[in-house]
C-alpha cells in the first residue's frame, strides 16, 4: 500500500487532497463509485487528485516475467495436463477439437489467474490462484465465455490453413488474437455474459500502450506457437508434436491471462472494476460527517446537525449526536436551552432511560427544573411514573395553577391520584385529586375511571 487513507488507516488512498494535504480513500470523498475518474474532497469541496495506480513501469518492460510465468511451479501440471492428452490422441485432424479441450484446466485457471490480479489489492498477495478455483463456477463460466473467442480464430485459422492456403490462415489467426485480449477483458470485467463482448473496443482505447503489450503478445505469440510446431512436425514423431503442440497451448493461454489480469490491475479504476476493498455503504451525508468529524471540524459537523434536528424527520439518534457534539464543544448554554425539545423526541420514542438522564442532567444545574410544556410534563409522567413516583409527582401536582387552560387536566390529575395512592399509600391526598377531577370534567369516561380508581383502592 502507497498511501493509506488518512481517515482509514486500514484502506488504500485512491484520491489526493492538494488544498488540505491529505490522501483520502473512496468513503471519504464524493464521488461515483462506479466511475472513479472524479471526486470532490468532504472537507474542501475542491477536485481530487487520483492516486494509487501501481506504475512500475511500461508492461513490455517485465514481458519476460509473463513469458515465464507457465513455469510456475502450480502452473507446471496445466501444461503436462494439456501435452499429455493431446499426445494420447490418436492422430486425426477431427481429434483436433478434442485436443482443445484438454486446455479446460487451463481455461479455468487462466479465468481465476485475471480475476486474483485484477481483484482488491489485498487478496493480490497470493500470485496465483489454487486448484480449487477448479470448484468455482465463475471462473468456469468466465474461462468458458473467455475460451470462446480465442478458440473460434484458432479453429477459423485451421480451417483456412487446411481449405486455402498457410498464409491466409496465418494472417486471419495472427489478426484475430489482437482482438483476443480485449475480449477476455471485457469478460473480466463485465463478467461472464455474450453482452460483455460488446464494451471489448474500451479497453484498447483506454490502455493502449498495455493492450498494445497483451495484443502483440496474443498475435506474435500464437504465430511463432504454429511456426515451432510447423518445424517439430518435419524432425519429431506426430505424437510428440500433438504434446508439444498442448504445451505451447497452454503456455501461451497462461502468458496472456497473466498480461490481461495485470493490464487489468493497472486500469481497473478506470472501468470501475473495485479495486479498493470495502465498496462504500454508508449514505454521502454520514460519511461527510464522519470525515469532518476525524478532521477536527466539529463547528462544520454542528451547523449541519443543528439543521438536521430542525427537521421532521430527525431521529433519536440525530438528537443525541448534536447533544454529544454540543457537549464535547463545552457549549453548555446552547445544550441547556435545547433540553426541553430533545426530551420531547425522547419520550416520543420511549426512550424513558435517556429522558430520565437528561432530566437529571438539568436539575444538577438547577434543582428546580422541570419541563415547561403541560403536554411535556404529563407525556414523561406517564412513562416513569412507576419507576420514578416521586418525579411524576413533582411533574403533575400543581397543574391547574400554572395551566388551568391544559386539555388534559383531568387526565394528569388522575394519574397524579394513582400514583398517591399506589406508590405513596396517601389514599387521602389521592382522593382530593379524584375530586378535583370530579367536578372539573364532564368528560364521562373520566368519571367511570374516577369511579373504577375508589373502587381498587376501597
Ligand atoms: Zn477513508
Ligand atoms: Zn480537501
Amino acid at each position: 500500500m502507497k498511501h493509506p487513507c488518512k481517515y482509514h488507516p486500514g484502506t488504500e488512498a485512491l484520491w489526493y487532497c492538494a488544498h488540505d494535504g491529505l490522501h483520502l480513500c473512496q468513503q471519504c470523498v464524493d464521488g461515483d463509485e462506479d466511475h472513479r475518474m472524479e471526486a470532490r474532497c468532504l472537507l474542501c469541496n475542491h477536485d481530487l487528485a487520483p492516486v494509487g495506480q501501481d506504475q512500475v513501469g511500461p508492461l513490455w518492460q517485465r514481458l519476460d516475467h509473463y513469458l515465464q510465468l507457465p513455469f510456475a511451479l502450480p502452473l507446471l501440471p496445466l501444461l503436462a495436463i494439456w501435452a499429455v492428452l493431446a499426445a494420447l490422441l490418436p492422430p486425426l485432424w477431427m481429434m483436433v477439437p478434442v485436443a482443445l479441450l484438454a486446455g479446460l484446466p487451463t481455461f479455468a485457471f487462466s479465468a481465476a489467474l485475471m480475476a486474483l490480479r485484477a481483484g482488491p489489492r489485498k487478496s493480490r498477495r497470493v500470485a496465483l490462484p489454487g486448484w480449487d478455483c477448479l470448484g468455482e463456477s465463475t471462473a468456469w463460466q468466465s474461462a468458458l465465455w473467455q475460451a470462446l473467442p480465442a478458440l473460434l480464430v484458432i479453429g477459423l485459422a485451421g480451417f483456412l490453413v487446411v481449405a486455402v492456403s498457410i498464409p491466409a490462415g496465418l494472417l486471419v489467426g495472427g489478426l484475430g488474437m489482437l482482438l483476443v485480449p480485449a475480449l477476455w477483458l471485457a469478460v473480466l470485467v463485465n463478467g461472464a455474459a455474450p453482452g460483455a463482448y460488446a464494451a471489448a473496443p474500451t479497453y484498447m482505447i483506454s490502455a493502449p500502450r498495455d493492450y498494445g503489450v497483451a495484443a502483440g503478445f496474443a498475435s506474435l505469440g500464437s504465430v511463432l506457437v504454429v511456426a515451432l510446431i510447423a518445424v517439430a512436425m518435419d524432425v519429431l514423431p506426430l505424437r510428440f508434436v500433438q504434446g508439444l503442440a498442448g504445451l505451447l497451448a497452454g503456455w501461451w493461454w497462461l502468458v496472456l491471462a497473466g498480461l490481461c489480469g495485470d493490464i487489468a490491475a493497472r486500469h481497473g479504476r478506470l472501468w470501475g472494476l473495485n479495486q479498493g476493498g470495502r465498496r462504500v455503504t454508508q449514505p454521502l451525508a454520514e460519511r461527510r460527517q464522519r470525515t469532518q468529524l476525524c478532521a477536527g471540524r466539529f463547528d462544520k459537523v454542528l451547523l449541519t446537525t443543528a439543521k438536521v434536528i430542525k427537521t421532521k424527520k430527525a431521529t433519536v439518534g440525530d438528537w443525541h449526536h448534536h447533544d454529544r457534539l454540543l457537549a464535547v464543544l463545552g457549549k453548555d448554554e446552547e445544550r441547556a436551552a435545547l433540553v426541553e425539545p430533545y426530551l420531547d423526541v425522547l419520550i416520543r420514542a420511549d426512550a424513558w432511560s435517556e429522558a430520565l438522564a437528561l432530566v437529571a442532567r438539568q436539575r444538577k444545574r438547577d434543582p428546580q427544573w422541570l419541563p415547561g410544556a403541560p403536554v411535556l410534563r404529563l407525556a414523561l409522567a406517564e412513562g416513569i411514573y412507576e419507576r420514578e413516583p416521586k418525579l411524576a409527582v413533582g411533574l403533575l401536582k400543581d397543574l391547574h395553577d400554572k395551566h388551568p387552560d391544559f386539555a388534559d387536566l383531568g387526565e394528569a390529575y388522575l394519574l397524579l391520584a394513582k400514583v398517591l395512592a399506589e406508590q405513596f399509600g396517601l389514599a387521602g391526598k389521592a382522593e382530593q385529586y379524584l375530586r378535583f377531577v370530579e367536578s372539573h370534567c364532564r368528560d364521562a369516561r373520566l368519571r367511570q375511571k374516577v369511579a373504577e380508581c375508589r373502587d381498587a383502592w376501597a
